[in-house]
């Protein structure tokens, strides 16, 4: 990316739907080891998947109770794939990852009727990226970051892995507007007005995404509010068009005070995913570090020392 000013933009925001990247802090965590996983007993191909209830997932209170996440480990075609992933440009990590995605996990709702990745929350992206590489190196390969613990001092290795995940906390105040039948918010404001918001799925990252691409191309200045807000207020939909895009900036544009101030602050405590690593120390404390990846995006399926690691001396 060069350093121009609207392509700055164009990060800033792609940087928020990478939000999971993040730092930040928190506790709970799920931790449903592999082995507890139910194959799945049907298979369309010699490729085996593995069966994952949405309710783990970072975002899984906005899917309908009793889906399920179909994930299989990468290939190494996709893994070859994701290998060239530029980690210095933040548009790319994202579309890197969705190919994975693309690739690998598949939505099976409770009537039977199955989704693709596209349905995926666009904040469940990087939850769904460790738990593809946990079943794709279930024979060691871990990835970990060092801290020390400050109650002893020692060094202390967290993994990157579902069970060193903490998650951020929601605004509890959010909790009594949430409605289980639409998986959604329901908010009804002083003055009179009613939305529903709903955190965005990968299929509205994607097409918001190209929307940001071609305006950039155009040298034209996305408007980030806009696109802070509206991707939560599409509830039910997995694309929209350029045409579609511009019609609703328009609408957002004409918004009123109040309910833009409203959605501004109610969309603001909409962060979900990863937020830090924590473990407990040999000497029983607890200890946390931020989010990140030690050896870059790549370094999620790209071995890092694989040279030293496999070269027969
Ligand atoms: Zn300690």
């Amino acid at each position: 990316m060069s350093d121009n000013k609207n392509e700055m933009s164009e990060e800033e925001y792609l940087k928020k739907h990478l939000s999971d990247l993040e730092i930040g802090k928190n506790q709970f965590n799920s931790d449903i080891p592999l082995s507890n996983a139910e194959p799945i007993v049907e298979k369309t191909s010699d490729l085996h998947y593995f069966a994952f209830d949405t309710s783990e997932l970072p975002c899984g209170k906005f899917y309908p109770v009793g889906t399920l996440l179909q994930v299989r480990s990468a290939q190494v075609r996709e893994i070859q794939a994701y290998s060239m992933v530029d980690d210095n440009n933040f548009y790319d990590i994202v579309e890197k990852m969705n190919g994975m995605l693309q690739s690998c996990v598949r939505v099976k709702y409770p009537d039977g009727k199955l989704g693709s990745y596209l349905e995926v929350r666009d904040q469940d992206r990087l939850f769904l990226i460790f738990l593809i590489r946990e079943l794709t190196f279930q024979q060691g390969n871990s990835l970990t970051v060092k801290t020390n613990c400050k109650a002893c001092n020692s060094e202390v290795q967290l993994e990157l892995k579902r069970s060193c995940f903490s998650y951020y906390d929601v605004d509890p105040k959010l909790d009594k507007f949430y409605n289980n039948h639409t998986c959604s918010f329901k908010f009804r404001l002083k003055n009179g007005k009613e939305f529903e918001v709903t955190p965005p799925n990968i299929g509205l990252q994607k097409s918001f995404t190209d929307y940001i691409v071609k305006e950039n191309n155009d040298k034209k200045s996305p408007n980030l509010s806009f696109l802070k807000i509206i991707p939560f207020m599409l509830p039910g939909r997995t694309s929209i068009t350029y045409d579609g895009i511009k019609s609703k900036l328009s609408e957002f544009e004409q918004m009123d005070d109040i309910s833009f101030q409203f959605l501004n602050s109610a969309i603001g405590k909409m962060t979900f995913g990863i937020k830090e690593l924590k473990t407990t120390c040999q000497c029983g404390e607890e200890v946390r570090t931020d989010m990140q990846f030690p050896n870059g995006a790549s370094g999620i399926f790209v071995i890092h020392d694989a040279f030293e690691a496999y070269i027969k001396e």
